[in-house]
């Protein structure tokens, strides 16, 4: 696959930040939450900073409008956008034993190291894949968007232990009731 090897996590980690803000409910409240959701997506999270945390905050919703679909222009030149601001230093290293780019500057704090990781990554998705790859979930009344990996473009649901399951068991429930002749309503 023509993708940086950390790639896809940069982008797993893009969705897990943007769906941690939901209406009403913020998934990344302090210093431990952001821990632990980088720490789940293979960041080394020693120097965590509180800058680090509202820098992350802050980014969400702007990060969400480069991945709940759309233009591929619009999402695109967002995307530059965004990457314009970064301390941007390409390198090439091989520190953990593989050659793969670091693309923000030596130094830089985890949020930037985040932020300028991810955007390089979508936008690579972007490339390489479309950026309809990146969309949100279709169940009803779920905002969370998704990375689908798929070969053949299907997948459709955020998490399919949760969405998938619940319009599945609503499709049941409706073809049983019109089984028993109960009108639809
Ligand atoms: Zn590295
Ligand atoms: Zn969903």
């Amino acid at each position: 696959m023509p993708f940086e090897p950390y790639g896809e996590r940069a982008v797993n980690t893009v969705v897990a930040l943007v769906n941690s803000l939901t209406p009403g409910d913020d998934g990344l409240p302090d210093l431990d939450a952001c821990a632990e959701l980088l720490g789940e997506h293979g960041w080394i999270v020693d120097d965590l900073t509180s800058a680090d945390l509202a820098f992350l905050r802050a980014l969400r919703p702007r990060l969400r409008v480069a991945v709940e679909g759309g233009d591929e222009r619009e999402v695109v030149a967002h995307l530059n956008r965004l990457l314009s601001e970064c301390d941007v230093l390409p390198q090439l290293t091989d520190h953990d034993g593989g050659w793969h780019f670091h693309y923000a500057r030596p130094g830089a704090t985890l949020a930037q190291r985040v932020f300028v990781t991810s955007l390089m990554a979508l936008l690579l998705v972007v490339r390489d894949r479309g950026s309809d790859r990146l969309r949100t979930c279709a169940a009803d009344g779920c905002a969370n968007v998704l990375f689908d990996t798929t070969k053949n473009h299907s997948r459709r649901f955020c998490d399919a232990r949760t969405c998938a399951n619940r319009v599945h068991t609503a499709a049941y429930r409706r073809r049983q009731r019109a089984k028993a002749g109960t009108p639809e309503r």
